[in-house]
């Protein structure tokens, strides 16, 4: 599995850095964003280091497919199942800050449209 030594989130899947874990399966890891944008806002991560979406989609198709229903069972588990945004940020133009891809739950307050 691919891993990067520098990198935050491979230090929180392999337990180096604390997180508050919600869901783990044998390919993904999810855990509270340390600065939670809604009352529900998750982070889910492969657990192999890809450093955006597209890199993941091409890499490992099943891990990204289960980032997406990995994401669904935390917004039902959290009581939000019917109404919740998904968000890849790709790119630091576009808001990307860790560059392990994550995917974004955010859940538990109405959402606009265009995001900022
Ligand atoms: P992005 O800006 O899309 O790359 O998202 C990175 C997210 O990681 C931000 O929402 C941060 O609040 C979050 N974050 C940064 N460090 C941690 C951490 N140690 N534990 C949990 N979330 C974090
Ligand atoms: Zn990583």
């Amino acid at each position: 599995m691919t891993t990067d030594a520098d990198c935050l989130f491979c230090k929180i899947v392999a337990g180096d850095v604390t997180a508050d874990l919600v869901h783990v399966t044998e390919r993904t890891v999810a855990f509270r964003d340390l600065n939670p944008q809604a009352p529900t806002h998750v982070l889910v991560v492969p657990r192999a280091h890809h450093a955006n979406a597209a890199e993941l989609a091409a890499g490992d198709p099943v891990a990204c497919a289960e980032l997406v229903s990995t994401a669904a069972a935390v917004a039902v588990a959290e009581g939000y199942g019917g109404d919740y945004r998904l968000v890849f940020n790709t790119g630091g133009g576009a808001g990307q800050t860790v560059f392990h891809t994550h995917l974004h739950l955010l859940a538990g307050r109405p959402m606009t449209w265009p995001p900022g």
